[in-house]
């Protein structure tokens, strides 16, 4: 990424109330270098200029930060090129991270780039999401997705690898509020209620975003999770 590219990532970041350091900095520019790099032989992601990546894959995945604690384990399902897991996994080093997708060259290009980010406790799996409870005994505290499926289905693959006090969080983008109010009643049905729906606007477009967050019914207060 060049100076301009850099300084936007700056702004972007500042506007969610976040600083970045000159590691993380860095490798926020290796991360773009990278997958503009990979995304000319396979087609990791439509999103393919720096102003484009920053904005719309970096500063959104970050929105989640303010909701987050910093540490405990994270799992993003159908992550494609790395998105929200490894922004996160840049600015929460202390967090752990799993990130599943099901194309297999998706995981091999996170991989590659956690490689050379030198993230540690960053795990990409290739898997469907259907998979993973049969072959994982692990449960998360958070479980994550963007861009990846309706409500009552995202919540049906997250639950059985959620811990008790856990947290389901989609991203959503316009209409992810309407979106939330239609499923509250499907959600209930399996234990599920809706905690928070975060309304978010992404810097420089001012586009809106949705962070719904969710948890097992009688998991606990509804605000007790905000850090
Ligand atoms: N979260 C990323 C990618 C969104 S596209 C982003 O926001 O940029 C949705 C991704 O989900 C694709 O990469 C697709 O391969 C993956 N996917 C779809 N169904 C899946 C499933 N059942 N299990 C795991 N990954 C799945």
């Amino acid at each position: 990424m060049n100076r301009d590219a850099l300084e936007l990532l700056i702004r972007c970041t500042e506007e969610l109330g976040l600083s970045l350091d000159s590691n993380q900095l860095e490798h926020f520019g290796v991360f773009a270098d990278e997958l503009k790099k990979w995304n000319r032989k396979i087609n990791l992601t439509a999103i393919r200029d720096d102003r484009d990546i920053i904005v719309k894959h970096f500063a959104d995945s970050l929105t989640l930060i303010g909701i987050l604690k910093k540490t405990g384990s994270l799992l993003d399902l159908g992550s494609g090129g790395g998105f929200p897991a490894i922004p996160l996994k840049i600015m929460l080093p202390r967090l752990s991270v799993v990130s599943v997708d099901a194309v297999e060259k998706k995981i091999l290009f996170q991989r590659h780039a956690a490689r050379l980010l030198k993230l540690h406790d960053f795990t990409a799996l290739h898997a469907r999401g259907e998979d993973l409870v049969k072959n994982h005994d692990v449960r998360f505290d958070y479980i994550v997705s963007r861009a990846f499926s309706d409500l009552p289905c995202f919540v049906s693959l997250a639950l059985p690898l959620l811990k008790g006090s856990g947290r389901i969080i989609a991203m959503k983008g316009k209409g992810g509020e309407g979106e939330a109010a239609a499923a509250s009643r499907a959600l209930d049905a399996v234990g599920v209620r809706i905690l928070h729906c975060f309304h978010r606007k992404l810097p420089v477009t001012g586009d809106d975003r949705y962070l719904v967050v969710m948890g097992k019914k009688g998991s606990g207060d509804a605000t007790a999770d905000i850090p």
